[in-house]
């Protein structure tokens, strides 16, 4: 049987690509299922017929519609916050806004929906964020602001897992490496470099991350907190 049979889960950016294929997994395995998008309107609305998932119109870098967003879908069983950008560039040369607003969606968004989330969460609930490889190795210039954003989640969880751990909510990161999504396509110009540094010569899928996201989400998964969990072909190895 599912564990997700009639749970409240909420995914912080899940009109497409990773976030997408969390909503469906979620959805196919019985649970009410949430979602905020910003800009991609017809996949949101697309993605919600077709699963039956509730989509909601909030940009995650807006904090305080973010935390009002997470208080009215509350209380959640499981959030995941999925919604990020990446930014590649000499840091000599990027538009210092630009930084700053990555900087709001990739680190102060998950750590905001997650404080909010967990006000409400009942005991056992999940808070699962996605990162990324680059956290633990950035082997390319013009990846230190990203890699910056998503090393800050680390400390996140280890902090958060203690914080909440006596209600039996865990907090863990899903740190994934080249992704076949609409900011990674695998037939992008940037594949050839990044299989390079890679044990598997592929992209991975959507849907293998959210299988992780399933598994870190299920009752099995109750013992592992505070931890990162890295799915990516080797990136790091
Ligand atoms: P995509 O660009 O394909 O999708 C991003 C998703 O995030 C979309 O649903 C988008 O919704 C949503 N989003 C973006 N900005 C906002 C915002 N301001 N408010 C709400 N939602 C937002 O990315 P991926 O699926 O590839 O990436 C998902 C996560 O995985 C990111 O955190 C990324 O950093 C991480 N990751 C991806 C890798 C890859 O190779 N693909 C590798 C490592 C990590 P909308 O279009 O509606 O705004």
């Amino acid at each position: 049987m599912s564990d997700f049979k009639n749970k409240n889960i909420l995914v912080i950016g899940g009109s497409r690509g990773i976030g997408a294929a969390i909503v469906k997994r979620f959805a196919s395995e019985g649970a009410a299922v949430k979602f905020t998008y910003a800009a991609s309107v017809d996949a949101a609305k697309t993605l919600a017929d077709k699963t039956g998932a509730e989509a909601i119109h909030s940009d995650a870098t807006d904090l305080q519609a973010l935390v009002q967003t997470v208080r009215d879908a509350g209380p959640v069983d499981v959030l995941v916050v999925n919604a990020g950008v990446v930014m590649f560039g000499d840091p000599l040369e990027l538009d210092a806004a630009e930084v700053e607003r990555m900087i709001d969606l990739n680190i102060k968004a998950p750590y905001f929906a997650a404080v909010e989330a967990a006000r409400t969460m009942p005991d056992g609930g999940r808070i699962l964020v996605i990162g990324s490889v680059n956290a633990d190795r950035v082997p390319f210039t013009g990846l230190a602001a990203y890699g910056m954003t998503k090393s800050a989640l680390q400390g996140m969880a280890r902090g958060l897992a203690r914080d909440f751990g006596h209600r039996s909510i865990t907090v863990n990161i899903i740190q994934p490496g080249p992704t076949d999504t609409d900011m990674n396509p695998a037939d992008g110009p940037m594949t050839e470099l990044m299989h390079s540094v890679m044990a598997l010569k592929q992209h991975g899928t959507a849907d293998e991350v959210a299988g992780l996201a399933a598994y870190l989400a299920s009752k099995e998964a109750r013992g592992i907190t505070g931890a990162m969990h890295t799915i990516d072909g080797g990136f790091g190895a």
